[in-house]
């Protein structure tokens, strides 16, 4: 549904949502309304229209990139491909960009942008073309670049556009040596890094996991702990969505009984295989007809399946007032972007349903993000140069600790006890960690001041304080 219509009297639009959430968590801090305002407005806007030969014709094409905050460089963001895109949606994505990155201390600003289409509506060829250009466009006005601007992937859009921005921006500024770190969510073998396709979707299972790790915070919402066993939706089936709901069942033993897409979706209340549902879908284009599931004949009946985890993992304003009170999930878990509206957060919240807000929850994409850009700018691979090393200190180690016992360490045991950390391990472990320190930073500011309410205010409340003393060092120039 795109951003600026209006249900049961409410405003869509995310740009508004964004600000509304920021004041009101800004409204706690004690900052002077001059820094506030600083923070809170999007620095800079492009927005661009271009050719580009489809078939026999030419199409004109509109995008835009927001840079939203320079308070850290290079800023970052994804690029999407919708129908629904608009300037004050990438806005707002720019703007929960910044705050997301404050709250995983990454060091970037928030950007974000788009392109008006649907990538479904055209063949792979004019996609590589529409995304080639308007990466050319992006290079003109330095809207992309190592130190400058730095792209990931987002809706619509993938590893395969990564690899195309990339090589775009190096045909047009030949010879610079870190050209690659330009754009992040690229495939291995273009100088991507292992985990960063699966790593929102991690991300989502460990933020799940931490709210799993405190029954007191759980309470009110009427779920225990532990996590495995537990009933989980998913909204979108797409990147996000679908690791979420692979590594949830996989790992922690969740039952995934409902997964809902753009033209429907499916559920049993035993559990679905996402797995097989994935190669479904792949064979027929659509998740309806999975063997064994009842149909849910719309995208959005998803969200009003009983379960105990609802996971929003498509679009945004999905959650608005007119469904909210059919929602019958106990955890909202915001994968997607803005997904559950203002109106609708209070009426949930009314309900004791607890939210965890797609500022912390999302953030995995970004952190790994991080991660790809700085092996790009280092020109190595993570655990090349101590994998090896390590090894050898454990086999010596397990070899010292034997002679003591005078027994053997079992052949399968000391394999895994010696493995040297791969950089995939490297990445996850990272990640974890930064999700853990995200969380006890949110829950701390939380339960330190009762004003904020909520995790999602206090989220912001985390990311506006670190912001604004950032703003506060770097004062105004001139
Ligand atoms: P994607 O394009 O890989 O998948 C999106 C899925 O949602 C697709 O399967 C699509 O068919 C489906 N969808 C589209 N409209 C729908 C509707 N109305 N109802 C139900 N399903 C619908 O995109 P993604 O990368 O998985 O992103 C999903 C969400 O996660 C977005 O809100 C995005 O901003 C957010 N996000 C993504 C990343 C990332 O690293 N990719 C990071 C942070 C946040």
């Amino acid at each position: 549904m795109p951003t600026q219509q209006k249900a049961a009297g409410e405003d869509l639009n995310l740009w508004n949502t964004v600000c509304r959430q920021f004041d009101k968590a800004a409204a706690t801090l004690g900052f002077h309304e001059g820094l506030l305002q600083q923070i809170r407005v999007c620095n800079a806007v492009y927005y661009v229209q271009f050719p580009v030969r489809i078939g026999d014709r030419y199409e004109i094409f509109q995008g835009w990139r927001a840079e939203h905050s320079q308070h850290r460089k290079p800023t970052k963001g994804g690029i999407r491909y919708s129908e629904a895109v608009t300037q004050e949606e990438i806005m707002a994505l720019a703007a929960l960009m910044t705050y997301k990155c404050a709250i995983v201390d990454v060091p970037f600003g928030g950007s974000k942008g788009g392109v008006c289409f649907d990538p479904r509506k055209y063949s792979r060829r004019q996609v590589e073309r529409i995304t080639r250009r308007y990466t050319m466009e992006l290079v003109r006005k330095n809207f992309i670049g190592p130190g400058t601007n730095v792209p990931a992937p987002d809706l619509g859009t993938g590893e395969q556009e990564m690899a195309w921005m990339a090589d775009t921006y190096d045909a047009l500024t030949p010879g610079q040596i870190d050209s690659l770190a330009c754009v992040t969510g690229k495939p291995v073998s273009q100088g991507g890094i292992r985990g960063r396709k699966e790593a929102t979707g991690r991300g989502v299972q460990y933020g799940i996991r931490e709210a799993f790790k405190h029954p007191e915070d759980l309470q009110g919402c009427g779920l225990t702990p532990p996590l495995e066993g537990k009933r989980v939706a998913v909204q979108g089936f797409g990147n996000v969505g679908y690791h979420a709901a692979k590594f949830l069942a996989a790992e922690d033993g969740c039952r995934i009984v409902a997964v809902g897409d753009v033209d429907g979706g499916v559920m049993n209340p035993d559990g679905l295989d996402v797995e097989l549902l994935m190669q479904h879908r792949t064979r027929n284009g659509s998740l309806q007809g999975f063997p064994g599931s009842s149909p849910l004949p719309g995208p959005a009946d998803v969200l009003e399946v009983e379960c105990d985890i609802l996971i929003p993992a498509a679009l945004e304003s999905q959650i608005t007032l007119h469904n909210a009170h059919k929602v019958r999930a106990r955890m909202v878990a915001e994968a997607a972007n803005g997904p559950t509206t203002p109106g609708a957060e209070g009426e949930l919240l009314k309900r004791g349903v607890m939210i965890l807000p797609d500022l912390y929850l999302n953030a995995g994409g970004v952190t790994v993000s991080y991660f790809e850009w700085t092996k790009n700018l280092s020109h190595i691979r993570y655990g090349r140069l101590e994998k090896r090393l390590d090894e050898v200190y454990k086999e010596k180690l397990i070899n010292a600790l034997e002679g003591v016992a005078h027994a053997g360490v079992p052949d399968r045991l000391r394999r895994e006890l010696i493995h040297g950390a791969d950089e995939v391990d490297l990445v996850n472990s990272g990640l974890e960690g930064t999700m853990q320190n995200a969380c006890r930073e949110i829950r701390e500011k939380l339960l330190a001041d009762p004003r904020l309410e909520n995790l999602r205010t206090a989220a912001f409340a985390v990311a506006i304080s670190k912001v604004a003393r950032s703003y506060e060092e770097l004062g105004v120039f001139p």
